[in-house]
């Protein structure tokens, strides 16, 4: 399995990062991608991917952060592609929900980091809540740029959107909660070479751990849950989504 988005870097994880990550392995987690968004968690990142194997690296603006977005840190993200050093440019993308940034602002700063994708030919990491129509444009604007769009809430109409412009679609915690039908619905209809598993803990743990502080172990209970919406094995939702992973961020994790 491979975990297509975690937030190990987070303080949660002071105390007993390593022990997370043993547990994840242990659950047969064979990758992680951790990722950025902000100043100081895209360097921790960087230190945490060259402190645990099978550890991937994203750095790039989250929107809540839009607005501290500079120049300087763009050319930063830029020097760590150089430097081999991760395999993703995210998260980036647009809330409309929180609005911690200025709307105009989350759109100036999604669409540079889209360009420096195109430009360097990395994939991105999109974070897009109640934002669909301007995510998706500034998705067109830069044609042929691959990628996912993680913790995905929207409806049928616009996954298929997503997926007819090549992206992948991943699916947080939500997927097992009781009264998230829809998002069951909609995960059932993405392809499974179109999917990818991602707990984005600590927050939104799965169902039996719900309110807990959630770790990348728990990407084997997601796992589970779309084998059981899709009605396939376990082995065969693993074995695609790990050969999305690996196709996505050119890693290789088996
Ligand atoms: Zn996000
Ligand atoms: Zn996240």
């Amino acid at each position: 399995m491979v975990d297509t988005h975690v937030h190990l870097e987070f303080p949660d994880y002071e105390g007993d990062r390593d022990a997370v990550v043993a547990r994840a392995r242990a659950a047969g987690v064979k990758g992680m991608i951790c990722v950025g968004g902000e100043v100081p968690r895209n360097r921790m990142i960087i230190g945490l991917v060259e402190k645990y194997g099978g550890m991937y690296g994203a750095v790039g603006m989250h929107p809540h952060w839009a607005s501290a977005h500079t120049v300087g840190e763009r050319e930063w993200v830029k020097e760590q592609w150089g430097a081999g050093r991760v395999v993703a440019i995210g998260e980036v993308g647009l809330d409309y929900h929180y609005d911690y940034s200025p709307r105009h602002v989350q759109r100036r700063v999604f669409g540079e980091y889209m360009a420096l994708a195109s430009e360097v030919g990395l994939p991105v990491i999109i974070h897009s809540r109640e934002a669909f129509e301007d995510t998706i444009a500034i998705v067109r604007e830069h044609g042929g740029v691959r990628g996912v769009v993680h913790c995905f809430s929207y409806g049928i109409g616009e996954a298929e959107a997503l997926l007819e412009l090549g992206l992948y679609i991943s699916f947080c915690g939500q997927l097992t909660f009781p009264k998230c039908a829809e998002v069951r619905a909609v995960a059932a209809k993405v392809p499974l070479e179109r999917l990818l598993l991602e707990t984005d803990c600590p927050f939104l743990a799965p169902v039996p751990y719900r309110g807990q502080r959630n770790e990348p172990a728990h990407v084997a209970v997601i796992a589970a849950k779309h084998a059981e919406v899709r009605g396939c094995s376990i082995d065969e939702v693993v074995t695609a989504t790990t050969r999305n992973a690996e196709a996505l961020f050119k890693i290789r994790v088996q």
